[in-house]
């Protein structure tokens, strides 16, 4: 392919080593096989390498593979050479999109990996990362994880340049009328014709507000950075002949890489033949993403230096001694209640047992499910261990209560099977608020606790009893400063300025009159009413 090509669209080798169109699913049966039960989601998993020598699309691959959890709508890796970057892009999953002959295909010293969950925009091709922007000098290709908030400020600025120098309409880049955050950092990135791309970053970095940890390379260097909250987390790995940066520490070790330390919030990097430059282009004030801990990062990941299995087990402790109940067994929602149902367990004396089996492949399919499927709900999630659970008192832990739907099956179903009496344990406080800062909850609207009382809420959910963990002993759980953490979630203090207005109605608060401020207060008139009033009358 010529210098800077990309593959448009779903693309296969033919025998004759000839790219053609192949179909592909669209990437949102993830999620609409059960549209009631769908969790939080994290915006984006991302990594980079740079490592000559080594198959750095394979190691890209399996990088993103263990970011896997982190997008799961579409996968992308570009590669270069040292003279031209390859992208390969689609809808799907890491193991749908890439298979050995497009791996193989992408060959060279440096490489970006992206995986996807919609936050903003559709979940469509276009959408798929890493973004491609030709250069003057070269190209770049970007991945982004997190949400910008000044998206409109940006898209002026991009339309300023335009109408300025007109330069943006360089060969291979398309005219720019995108609203994605991570489109316009990439055509700000590229349209400084006069300096490099680490002297453009460092002047466009410092415009951006929100969350993003990025990777991103032209075709000889890789770079990173993170905002100065460092919201979400970056990681910076060595190999023998190489540097990695990823989301989380388990994407290092599934590649070999050694833990060197985070990428620092507001801090640059660019690692080349010369080796690894740091650049501040921000004074950090830490801010963390207290959500990580609950839910988002794998248990098998560290943030901070706190690792997050350790984090999560404290927690069901924490919850024990906060919330005991006369009980004979502790059982988690798998998988990510199990780390706090053990902790719940050691504290309380309670013995813990798994009383449900996950079939962990059922939401990862392209099939359609006909209404009969959809209507077995949870079931096609979950299964009930009768021997186990039946007679029995129940404690059931799990990280977060979102709609409320789940729990609601979930208990019915374990009464179905025998259990004597379900009592909920939730290891985070009730989530009230929504994220602009890469993850995306249901809406205020949809949200269960939004209007509800916790006893209210347990009425909803069919509970014998409900409590959540308090928002301090989370916080001492994580073993970071409360003042490090983001905890907007539960508290609707937002540590960086919220979105512009037109993104909040048209992105966040769907449903909702469009014509609100961006202040705190505005939006708490706005999320604080009895959102989730119907939840008691649900079936
Ligand atoms: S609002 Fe919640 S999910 Fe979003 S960054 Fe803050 S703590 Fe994390």
């Amino acid at each position: 392919m010529s210098r800077g090509a990309r593959c448009r669209g779903p693309c296969g080798r033919s025998a004759g080593g000839r790219l053609v169109a192949v179909s592909r699913g669209d990437g949102r049966l993830n999620h609409e096989l059960l549209p009631d039960e769908k969790g939080p989601q994290d915006a984006c998993g991302v990594f980079g390498v740079w490592a000559p020598g080594e198959e750095v699309a394979k190691l890209t691959y399996f990088g993103l593979y263990a970011l896997q959890h982190r997008g799961q709508e579409s996968a992308g890796i570009a590669v270069s050479n040292g003279s031209q970057i390859l992208v390969y892009k689609d809808m799907g999953l890491v193991a749908q999109v890439f298979d050995e002959s497009h791996l193989s295909a992408l060959l060279g010293h440096l490489a970006i990996g992206h995986c996807r969950y919609s936050t903003t925009g559709s979940s469509v091709w276009e959408n798929a990362q890493p973004t491609f922007r030709a250069t003057a000098t070269g190209s770049i290709a970007l991945g982004h994880n997190g949400n910008l908030t000044n998206t409109g400020e940006l898209a002026k600025l991009v339309d300023e340049l335009v109408a300025e120098r007109g330069e943006l309409n360089l060969p291979g880049t398309p005219r720019l009328r995108s609203t994605s955050d991570t489109d316009l950092l990439t055509t700000l990135l590229a349209s400084h014709p006069d300096v490099s791309l680490e002297a453009a970053a460092l002047a466009v970095l410092p415009k951006l507000r929100g969350a993003y940890s990025l990777v991103w390379m032209d075709e000889s260097t890789l770079y990173a950075a993170r905002d100065p909250q460092g919201i979400r987390p970056l990681v910076l790995g060595k190999l023998e002949r190489g540097w990695v940066v990823a989301s989380e520490t388990a994407a290092l070790d599934i590649v070999g890489a050694s833990v060197v330390r985070e990428v620092e919030p507001g801090e640059l990097l660019a690692i080349d033949e010369h080796g690894l430059r740091s650049r501040r282009f921000a004074d950090p004030a830490p801010k963390g993403c207290l959500f990580e801990f609950v839910y988002l990062a794998r248990p098998d990941t560290s943030i901070s230096g706190r690792s997050i299995h350790a984090a999560r087990l404290e927690m069901g402790r924490r919850l024990a001694l906060e919330a005991p109940v006369e009980a004979d067994l502790v059982i988690p929602v798998p998988e990510s209640g199990t780390p706090a149902a053990i902790g719940y367990s050691q504290a309380s004396g309670i013995p813990f047992g798994q009383g449900l089996v996950k079939n962990s492949y059922v939401g990862r399919t392209f099939i359609q499910p006909s209404q009969t499927i959809r209507q077995l709900g949870i079931r096609l999630k979950l299964n009930p261990l009768r021997q186990v659970i039946q007679g029995k008192r129940l404690v059931v832990v799990d990280d977060s209560i979102v709609r409320g739907n789940t729990q609601r099956a979930l208990i019915r179903m374990l009464r179905e099977a025998g259990a004597a009496e379900v009592h909920v344990r939730i290891s985070s406080p009730p989530v009230k608020w929504p994220c602009f800062y890469g993850i995306d909850f249901a809406s205020p609207a949809e949200l269960v606790a939004n209007g509800l009382t916790v006893d209210q809420i347990r009425a909803s959910i069919g509970a014998d009893s409900l409590a959540y963990i308090s928002l301090d002993e989370l916080v001492e759980a994580t073993t970071i400063a409360a003042e490090r953490l983001c905890q907007a979630c539960f508290t609707g203090e937002y540590p960086v300025a919220l979105p512009d207005p037109e993104f909040l109605g048209k992105h966040v608060l769907e449903g909702m009159e469009r014509a609100i401020t961006a202040d705190v207060d505005g939006l708490a008139a706005l999320v604080g009413g009895a959102g989730a009033a119907d939840a008691l009358k649900r079936p």
